[in-house]
């Protein structure tokens, strides 16, 4: 059987919590099924409300949201059929591991016997089993946070939500649960609808990153493309890091275009949101697409002036001073570590005018 594209659909979903702000904005997203897909973006740009409102616990001011076809303003959360883990949902503390398990079982009427097979499986998929009898507090975090997943997985729901499930766990944990949540995802297949601020976490999970800010999707894509190609400032400058350079296009082709920068250097550049000579434009470029000592044919070629380098043990950061830029970043890897890399030295630098993306203003 093939995949639903559409089993997850905003359709025109506005919100605003006081009649006069909207805090989400003509949201239209659809998401296939089984896909893990991740709503990314700074505090406040609207995750948790897009979440609350398919959970149920929110109704959408206008517009509607559809799971598996059926518009779903009118059904109770609990009939959903939506599993839910939140940081600050935490488990029943005075419950135990195989009872908070049973719990969403209970509340939709399954047997007994059901229920243990149920409880065993979920336990075994998060690594869990035989920690029935244990309560809440005779775990450590990353284990509650386990026993959260599987609570959500229990009951076989059609989708799950994940509101910053890992964001009380110290880094080393985060990433483990990273890796271990998304071989749950592949090995069940179900679908994921994740909630971060945190762009790593985002790119190592996510089928599709929807990235958000100020109520809006900024962009939809794959991490990679998301990385490779963001289509304004702002994701650009969220995602990633990101060397910018301000100017004017003083001229433009199909392909190309000429930035003239507010230092008084031409630069050529990739125009993907410039249209036209005059516009103010902000020229963007991953650090590892500048390359030290480039050869003739790069077709971007300037000097910089090295103000502090950073050993990072597979590769060295080096922080120039060019173009006017005086917090442009390189990436050297350090089995290509150099000599002449010092403080005060100048440095050239090259890169390919394609990966320099001329994006909006802001
Ligand atoms: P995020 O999860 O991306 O941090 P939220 O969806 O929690 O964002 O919040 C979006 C905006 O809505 C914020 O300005 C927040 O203050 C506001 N907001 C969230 N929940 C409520 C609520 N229950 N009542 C009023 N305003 C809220
Ligand atoms: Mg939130």
């Amino acid at each position: 059987m093939s995949k639903k594209q559409q089993f997850v659909k905003f359709d025109k979903v506005d919100k605003s919590y006081d009649g006069k702000v909207l805090v989400v904005k003509d949201l239209n997203l659809d998401i296939a099924e089984g896909e893990f897909i991740t709503m990314l973006g700074p505090s406040g740009s609207g995750k948790t409300t897009c979440l609350m409102m398919l959970a149920g616990f929110e109704t959408p001011t206008n517009g509607e949201i559809y799971l598996d076809t059926n518009p779903i303003s009118n059904i109770p959360p609990h009939k959903r059929g939506i599993g839910m883990v939140f940081q600050n949902y935490a488990l029943f503390p005075h419950m135990t591991v195989y009872e908070n398990l049973a719990f969403p079982l209970k509340v939709r009427k399954f047997s007994k016997e059901d229920t243990d097979k149920k409880v065993d499986k979920a336990l075994s998929m998060v690594s869990l089993s035989g920690f029935e009898n244990r309560m809440p507090g005779q775990l450590s975090g990353g284990q509650q946070q386990r026993v959260a997943v599987a609570r959500a997985l229990v009951f076989d729901p059609q989708v799950v939500l994940m509101d910053e499930p890992l964001g009380a766990l110290d880094k080393n944990l985060r990433e483990s649960m990273q890796y271990e949540i998304k071989h749950i995802h592949e090995s069940i297949g179900v679908t994921v609808v994740y909630v971060t601020h945190d762009q790593d976490e985002a790119l190592t999970m996510s089928n599709r990153i929807a990235v958000f800010n100020d109520g809006k999707v900024q962009q939809l894509s794959s991490p990679d493309k998301l990385y490779e190609e963001p289509v304004n400032s702002f994701v650009a400058e969220f995602i990633g890091e990101n060397n910018t350079f301000s100017g004017e296009v003083v001229d433009i082709s199909k392909g190309e275009c000429k930035v003239k920068l507010d230092s008084g250097t031409e630069i050529l550049s990739n125009p993907i949101r410039v249209k036209s000579k005059g516009e103010r434009t902000i020229v963007s470029l991953r650090p590892e697409r500048a390359i030290i000592n480039p050869e003739k044919k790069m077709d971007n070629k300037h000097n910089g002036k090295i103000e502090e380098v950073i050993y990072h043990g597979d590769h060295t950061r080096v922080r120039l001073n060019m173009l006017g830029n005086s917090e442009f970043i390189l990436k050297v890897p350090n089995s290509s570590a150099r000599m002449d890399i010092k403080v005060g030295n100048e440095l050239a630098v090259g890169w390919n005018s394609l990966d320099a993306r001329a994006l909006d203003p802001k």
